[in-house]
């Protein structure tokens, strides 16, 4: 079967490819072996993520996933309880990473768009019991993903903090989207991780990277990662191709996220006109939109393959639930255009 890209892709910011002017970073970069600690331009892009965040020390790590699972796995010990929302990607998407790995378990909690409340988290405090688990990390998703996108305030973030501070919980950010959300609020990522033990930003997401993701915390959490990433087959070699690739989105893809939140918001709007179409939320606060088709003549796999066949792509996330997700490979145009697809398969398949 020949390979036919969609022309229109909002499945995931995944999607993004590196643009040119990206890929000439990548060709100049200089390199050397990252393992030795030799690799200038990972050692700078650690460097930058660090001060971003406002953390003392970064690793360059090939994906969010390996960020989480790393975080967890020197913060926990073998039967500790990691609190996170039911809708996380660590519970969700890691493959029961945690548990492989850390040798934990999560306390999935039922936050709302997965932000939870302090309180939340301290009701799920295990108390100091000798058959209990110990409650070791609380994790905070920002933006959430399966939230739609949705942002953690300063305050909610801080709240978290305090009865962390209280409990001698450690917080760990999956920051994945973070810069998302610091476009959105226009609150700085170092003051969203003043609330956090360590945190990671995603290269490869909408800041349109091929690869890669940072991870940060003290000088001693990253000493004890590099153990891990050692031991998972994460330490590369001339990385510098890739991290040049990051250093390049950090300066040139971040502030045009909000592109991608406005044409989220015209993708909204044009969606709720749709008789048929129900949004999750109004509320689309960056980049991610679910939405349900609620008609009985079509389901959201019937939309999604009469899409496909003109080149639009959208994610089946349930029989009647879809995700779309904006990013920089899918302009204003297309936006309108998918939306206008949605429409008339609507009414196509309606009358
Ligand atoms: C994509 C994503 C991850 C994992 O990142 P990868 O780079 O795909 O491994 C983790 N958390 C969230 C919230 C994500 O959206």
């Amino acid at each position: 079967m020949a390979h036919n890209p969609p022309r229109i892709d909002l499945f995931s910011d995944t999607k993004t490819r590196p643009s040119m002017e990206m890929r000439k970073a990548m060709c100049a970069a200089e390199v050397g072996d990252e393992q030795a600690d030799e690799d200038p331009t990972t050692i700078s892009l650690c460097e930058i993520v660090a001060d971003l965040l406002g953390h003392e020390k970064a690793l360059f790590l090939p994906s969010g996933t390996m960020c989480n699972q790393i975080a967890l796995a020197v913060h926990c010990n073998p039967g500790d309880e990691i609190i996170a929302d039911e809708t996380s990607h660590i519970f969700n998407f890691e493959v029961g990473g945690a548990s492989a790995i850390a040798g934990a378990m999560i306390r999935p909690i039922e936050g709302k768009n997965g932000i939870f409340a302090a309180s939340q988290v301290e009701d799920a405090l295990r108390p100091p019991l000798r058959h209990s688990p110990k409650s070791r990390v609380v994790v905070v998703e920002q933006t959430s993903n399966l939230g739609g996108g949705s942002v953690w305030t300063l305050e909610m973030l801080n709240s978290i903090k305090d009865i962390a501070r209280n409990s001698d919980l450690i917080v760990h950010m999956d920051g994945a989207r973070l810069m998302n959300a610091v476009v959105a609020s226009g609150i700085s990522a170092k003051d969203y991780a003043s609330c956090t033990d360590t945190a990671w930003i995603d290269l490869s997401k909408g800041l349109g990277c091929p690869i890669g993701g940072v991870l940060t915390g003290t000088r001693a959490f990253i000493e004890e990662a590099w153990f891990w990433k050692q031991r998972l087959g994460g330490a590369m070699r001339q990385s510098g191709m890739m991290a040049a690739a990051g250093i390049f989105a950090l300066k040139n893809n971040v502030s045009r996220l909000a592109e991608d939140h406005e044409n989220a918001q015209v993708f909204v709007e044009r969606l709720s006109q749709i008789d048929g179409i129900e949004l999750k939320s109004e509320n689309i606060e960056t980049n991610i939109i679910f939405f349900t088709v609620n008609t009985l003549n079509i389901n959201a796999v019937q939309l999604s393959s009469s899409l496909l066949d003109q080149g639009i792509r959208i994610n089946v996330t349930g029989e009647n639930s879809v995700r779309a997700v904006t990013h920089m490979d899918v302009d204003r145009k297309s936006v309108i255009e998918a939306a206008d697809a949605i429409g008339q398969i609507l009414v196509r398949n309606t009358s």
